[in-house]
């Protein structure tokens, strides 16, 4: 529910004036074993339908690893987690969400339609498209869901693997006129609880080499004015999300800022601050409407990692950006940073060291360090995975360097190498993926699944023919 993207489409689907459309919501639950050990169906929110009972089901999918969590739902719903193994009877199965703007290709074996990038024009037509073919009126025979299948494929933005196999259109962007996406629910049961959810803009005039939001996806960056975002919020609310790639980029920002939280009185959230854009009316704007802890990017160790990932942000950005904190009286600093860049080496490590602990004097500290994943739809497409021993090598080095002055908070670097193969990787990765799913899910079944595997990048001819003997997959049973 923290997801605007998701609510946008709730809210395309349950349009009032289509009373033959309803949309209902389903999420997989904490505890997947729990519930399949129960034999615990999936249920939606709404009318407490069987998931498995709807025509269509569509799933957001934001990023590689949330891929066993589209086949725990599926097994949940007794649904067949191989398209192949479904039929007619079975729900169509419709893929969109942050994933697709990069590699949706490991869907390929699982899902029957996806829709690439901005869903706000794609979707209409998707649905008119199945409206008119019948669906959620009768089952359909094989050849009607053919020819069904044939006539989505040829809507622009909408990817359908059974006819276009390997060869993605274009990511799907809407027009502007459909800006800025709003919260379609509030509630206090989510992790962004009771906030309400604005787009003031929408993408990035930056190039970061390493970004999928970056200046080249869909236009850059688009404005919404001040005027119309304070004309969207509702009345009775607490807090304001202002969500976007590059929010701080806005050049009205102070003005969207100063009506939420002068003249409303609101608590604000921001999902991106630039170290360089902020100033001292921005922070204390944001210190007045809750913020504790000013949170940034640096993305790069180094200023010379920084220089070749085309990053803006230099060192003195962050240094601005911890003044201003202890100033506006915040408490912490974060800063984002990636390990295991492309040339990264032990120097750069060494100078964030040296850097972290003259920031330390100013605020506290805290680093939020991911490993390097090469995304496809960026000019660092195909760069290699720095390897688990030196992202882990690296990690303790900045541990150890700043011990007592930071706190350092590393995602895992082998959830990160399986990321990557699955970034980099085609159907095929899909299909090991599942494997190492039904081998229990740890990540030496992981590892076993993907022995052998070459990336995407390598050309087919040289990719090896046969899966390895984990790959030999079992059917599972619409049992579940
Ligand atoms: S990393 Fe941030 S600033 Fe850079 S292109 Fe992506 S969204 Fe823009």
């Amino acid at each position: 529910m923290s997801s605007l993207g998701f609510q946008v489409v709730y809210r395309l689907l349950n349009d009032p004036s289509r009373p033959e459309i309803s949309a209902e919501r389903a999420f997989l639950p904490d505890d997947v074993d729990g519930w399949k050990q129960a034999r615990q169906p999936l249920l939606t929110y709404e009318s407490q339908t069987r998931v498995e009972e709807s025509p269509v089901i569509l799933f957001s999918v934001a990023y590689e690893l949330e891929l066993t969590g589209l086949f725990s739902c599926l097994e949940l719903a007794t649904i067949p987690v191989l398209r192949s193994e479904r039929t007619t009877s079975h729900p169509l199965i419709i893929c969109g969400g942050p994933l697709t703007f990069s590699n949706p290709l490991p869907l390929a074996p699982f899902v029957d339609v996806v829709v690439m990038g901005e869903a706000e024009d794609v979707l209409p037509e998707l649905v008119e498209t199945l409206l008119s073919a019948g669906v959620g009126e009768a089952p359909q025979s094989s050849s009607e869901r053919s020819a069904l299948l044939a006539r989505l494929s040829q809507l622009s933005g909408v990817w359908v693997p059974s006819v276009h196999g390997e060869h993605l259109p274009k990511v799907a962007a809407c027009e502007n006129a459909k800006l800025p996406a709003t919260s379609a629910i509030l509630t206090p049961h989510t992790e962004l609880r009771s906030m309400f959810l604005i787009e003031p803009e929408r993408g990035c005039s930056r190039g970061c080499t390493y970004c999928v939001m970056r200046r080249s996806t869909n236009g850059g960056m688009r404005l919404v004015s001040p005027e119309r975002v304070k004309s969207l919020l509702p009345d009775g609310i607490e807090r304001v999300g202002l969500v976007g790639a590059a929010v701080t980029d806005h050049p009205k920002l102070p003005a969207i800022l100063h009506h939420i939280v002068e003249e409303r009185g609101l608590q604000v959230g921001i999902s991106s601050l630039r170290a360089d854009r902020l100033t001292s009316e921005i922070v204390g704007l944001l210190a007045k409407g809750g913020y504790r802890t000013l949170t940034v990017a640096s993305d790069g160790a180094s200023e010379r990692m920084r220089d070749k990932i085309e990053r803006r942000t230099k060192a003195h950005h962050i240094l601005r950006s911890a003044e201003l904190a202890r100033q506006h009286g915040l408490k912490t600093l974060k800063v984002y940073m990636m390990c295991g860049l492309p040339d990264e080496t032990d120097e750069d490590i060494d100078e964030l060291i040296s850097f972290a602990k003259e920031i330390s004097k100013v605020v506290r500290l805290a680093y939020g360090v991911a490993p390097f994943v090469a995304k496809r739809n960026t000019p660092l497409d195909g760069a290699p995975f720095a390897g688990i021993a030196t992202v882990e090598q690296r990690l303790a080095r900045l541990k150890l360097g700043l011990r007592g002055c930071a706190e350092v908070r590393p995602t895992s670097a082998r959830w990160a190498w399986v990321e990557y193969l699955l970034a980099q990787g085609g159907s095929d990765a899909g299909l090991r993926a599942y494997a190492a799913h039904l081998a229990g899910g740890s990540f030496a079944a992981w590892r076993r699944a993907f022995e052998g595997f070459s990336t995407y990048h390598v050309p087919p001819d040289d990719r090896p023919k046969a899966l390895p003997a984990a790959l030999r997959l079992p059917v599972l049973s619409a049992g579940g």
